[in-house]
């Protein structure tokens, strides 16, 4: 008998039809002969909802508060989902992630698991049960509600999975897996059947978010194994793992591209100790969440600084970065724009490859497409590009890459 993590998101659990679908979807896995915990998410829309709800009541709600209201979400979809199941035939009991022992710090609306004590589950589980687990939320040890920042009921599968060492942890979701890049975008693109933890990352980081992050990393830290799929059908998803031997073989896995980014140059700077250090500490005072740092190697004495933001975002780093230009000396400048894109190859291959820039490059340059930026890790190489240009860029370096299916 296998033990079996599932998680429903909050489109899987939209309506009250899909509560009905994925009830019949978890009874049928444990007539299939296995144990059965689901993480389910709050119904779509609602966390957004109640978000909107404590904005409209206060200015700026206590986080306290946030946490009491926010955990609701999730606590009325496991309700539904158990009663669901009960009333198919199936025995199902809810807990919320306080009675599962989820066990998390104190940092609000952002708290992270310190702990997982899952006595109930296990007995729970032995009386014939299946446990239908509130995603997203937790308690303090002194008995206050927390959750885990916003899709953390991604995290709250991962980490049940580790700590009752689950045979299988399969996350459900309204796609069928993580694609080579956006099919709306680029049709060719594929789901990947194997993907490593750290492609997952790179890709979510760079767009293409089919999980939450801090979620892959725990999976990464604790080695826990899991599958995306679709609550919708039965296709195969995509398997999310350790790296292996093997996998370096494929050079790209996938393209992601962010829309909406601005890019900012901090032109003809002072070449001296400090200046980056006091441009960036201006950026973080005011939390604005940058990417793509670009210094040019300095050979006269100054140098540029460039950066991208959420082109949201960029009024604030603006106005932020205008305060402390003067304080430092020379001839700086200032200059922006919005209208720009991200593109980003991800893979293992690329540490034992050559020649990946090149390709991504050329295929760029055939096909008339300017790269503003350019930016490299191990694993990824990413350019900016004019944002009406962004889905062309995809498609061409995408089929450059020979991705197309
Ligand atoms: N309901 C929470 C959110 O919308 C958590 C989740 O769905 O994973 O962020
Ligand atoms: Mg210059």
């Amino acid at each position: 008998m296998a033990l079996i993590v599932q998680k429903y998101g909050g489109t899987s659990v939209g309506n009250p039809e899909r509560i009905c679908n994925v009830a019949r979807r978890i009874l049928e896995t444990q007539h299939a002969g296995n144990k059965v915990i689901a993480v389910v998410s709050a119904m779509s829309g609602v966390t957004n909802n109640l978000i909107d709800l404590a904005n409209a009541v206060s200015k700026n709600p206590t986080e306290r508060e946030m946490d009491v209201l926010l955990a609701t979400g999730e606590q009325q979809t496991i309700a539904l989902t158990a009663m669901a199941i009960n009333s198919i035939g199936g025995k199902a009991v809810s807990l919320t992630g306080a009675q599962a022992g989820i066990q998390t710090d104190g940092v609000h609306t952002k708290a992270r698991i310190s702990d997982i004590t899952p006595t109930e589950v296990h007995e729970m589980l032995e009386e014939g049960n299946i446990v239908i687990l509130a995603g997203f939320q937790g308690q303090t040890r002194d008995g206050l509600i927390t959750t885990l920042g916003r899709g953390g009921s991604d995290l709250t599968a991962i980490a049940m999975a580790a700590a009752v060492k689950a045979d299988l942890c399969q996350i459900f979701t309204d796609v069928d897996g993580v694609y080579t890049c956006d099919p709306r975008v680029v049709k060719t693109a594929k789901k990947i059947n194997v993907i490593s933890y750290d492609e997952m990352l790179e890709m979510a980081s760079s767009g293409s978010k089919v999980m939450q992050s801090r979620s892959v990393e725990f999976a990464k830290k604790f080695g826990v194994r899991f599958e995306v799929r679709n609550s919708m059908n039965t296709n195969p998803g995509t398997l999310v793992k350790e790296e292996e031997k093997g996998m370096e073989s494929v050079v790209v896995r996938g393209v992601s591209i962010e829309r909406n980014q601005a890019k900012v140059t901090i032109d003809d700077v002072p070449d001296r100790p400090g200046v980056a250090a006091i441009i960036f500490s201006a950026i973080r005072d005011a939390n604005i969440i940058i990417d793509m740092i670009v210094q040019n190697v300095s050979w006269d004495g100054e140098t540029d600084i460039s950066f991208t933001c959420s082109a949201a975002e960029l009024p604030k780093a603006e106005a932020e970065l205008n305060k402390i230009i003067p304080t430092l000396g020379g001839n700086v400048k200032l200059r922006s724009q919005s209208g720009v894109a991200k593109l980003s190859i991800v893979g293992i291959g690329m540490r034992s490859h050559s020649g990946v820039a090149a390709k991504m490059f050329n295929a760029l340059a055939e096909n008339g497409i300017n790269i503003q930026m350019i930016s490299t890790s191990e694993i990824k190489t990413a350019v900016t590009v004019n944002e009406n240009e962004i889905e062309k860029a995809a498609k061409v370096v995408h089929t450059a890459f020979g991705l197309d299916a």
